[in-house]
């Protein structure tokens, strides 16, 4: 099965009692037992038909062995961070989605998860990150706002050469454009409220797992911590599934002629996108990735600029999120990353005026005019 058909047919198919095509969306909390101990699904925390259905398919598409939804990208990655043990230690990328940053230095280290943050781009740094208590790699690629790609093939062997397991956040790229697991990854995650979703009106996150050990470890995580969807969102994941790859194939093309204007726009100081030759990551996609994504950071100068840009612009929505079927802008500076201290911000490259786009699948040419126009300040 090729990746646009598995989008469709991968999983299970619509419903097996009733002939219906689009899998129903199981509004149930308990199930009749026909004796004690008698049934196929117990209780809807540990099992819903609905939700199975969006696991067996995440799985599929991501090339695991088991798929688990959970309520938000965060849940998803709390509960896998809660497969460890107090005295265990993780190395992340370090600059990873604030929210993972925050889960990680604010609530789990207080029950001794250790951590060290390093750029996962940079393998050396990796290796000297790496000591005795060391459990998991953890990676994020590529990265929010500045695009920075890892090698998930050269960490994932590293880390197997140790012992240790590879997690990798897959949310920019999607399981259309990249699959971390054949890369040899153990893990793989998703805010499914990104591009899986993709229409801006659910939030949830998804993991797989590449090993039978792996998923009832996480089995038994999800079930006991309950941090799961409802019924309804996972049938809103199945639906937005159907049509990630159509919507990445046009993604794809409108980042990157968006990418290419503003390269060549005197208003833009510096594009961040790996789809641009000069961007430092850029081989590593093309080697890892069958697409480059619809995230694009660029430098306008100044905070004001960012602002006169927000004020101007028609088409790109300002809000956080990204990954949708419409086009979204951000100031990280003021919204994503404002939480962290200016001195942090300019180390890692997050200049003041730099300006977030999320572009979605309008029309090209008129993403393109809507930029050029609010760039000349009309
Ligand atoms: C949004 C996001 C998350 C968190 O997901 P939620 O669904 O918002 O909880 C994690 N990782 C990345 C890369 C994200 O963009």
């Amino acid at each position: 099965m090729r990746p646009k058909t598995r989008l469709i047919h991968g999983g299970i198919f619509g419903d097996e009692h009733t002939g219906a095509v689009s899998t129903p969306i199981y509004q149930v909390s308990t199930y009749k037992q026909e004796g004690v101990g008698n049934f196929k699904y117990e209780y809807s925390r540990t099992g819903n038909p609905t939700r199975h259905a969006l696991e067996e398919l995440i799985a599929d598409i991501e090339g695991g062995h088991a798929g688990f939804a959970f309520g938000s990208g965060m849940a998803a990655i709390s509960s896998v961070m809660m497969m460890f043990s107090a005295g265990d230690h993780v190395v992340l990328t370090d600059d990873v989605y604030g929210g993972t940053y925050r889960v990680m230095t604010k609530v789990l280290n207080r029950f001794g998860l250790e951590h060290t943050f390093v750029d996962t781009g940079n393998l050396d740094e990796v290796k000297a990150a790496v000591r005795d208590n060391t459990k998991a790699i953890f990676v994020e690629t590529p990265t929010n706002p500045l695009l920075k790609v890892t090698d998930i093939e050269e960490v994932a062997q590293f880390a197997k050469s140790k012992n240790l397991l590879t997690i990798v956040d897959n949310t920019f790229m999607t399981p259309y454009l990249q699959s971390p697991i054949k890369l040899g990854a153990d893990i793989v995650l998703h805010s499914a409220t990104k591009y899986i979703g993709g229409h801006s009106d659910v939030v949830a996150g998804l993991v797989v797992v590449n090993s039978e050990q792996l998923a009832s470890d996480l089995h038994f995580i999800q079930n006991s911590v309950g941090a799961v969807p409802g019924p309804q969102d996972c049938w809103l994941l199945i639906r937005g599934l159907k049509t990630l790859g159509i919507r990445m194939e046009e993604t794809n093309q409108n980042a990157k002629r968006v990418a290419e204007f503003l390269d060549g726009n005197d208003n833009v100081k510096n594009v961040f996108y790996p789809g641009l030759e000069s961007h430092r990551g850029h081989d590593i996609m093309k080697k890892q990735a069958t697409g480059f994504g619809g995230m694009i950071s660029f430098d306008v100068g100044t905070v004001d600029a960012a602002h006169k840009l927000l004020d101007k612009v028609r088409y790109f929505t300002l809000a956080e999120s990204l990954g949708a079927v419409e086009s979204l802008i951000s100031v990280p500076s003021l919204m994503t990353h404002a939480s962290i201290p200016p001195e942090r911000r300019a180390e890692l490259g997050i200049s003041e005026g730099l300006v977030r786009v999320s572009v979605g699948i309008e029309d090209v040419e008129d993403l393109i005019e809507d930029l050029e126009n609010a760039l000349a300040g009309e």
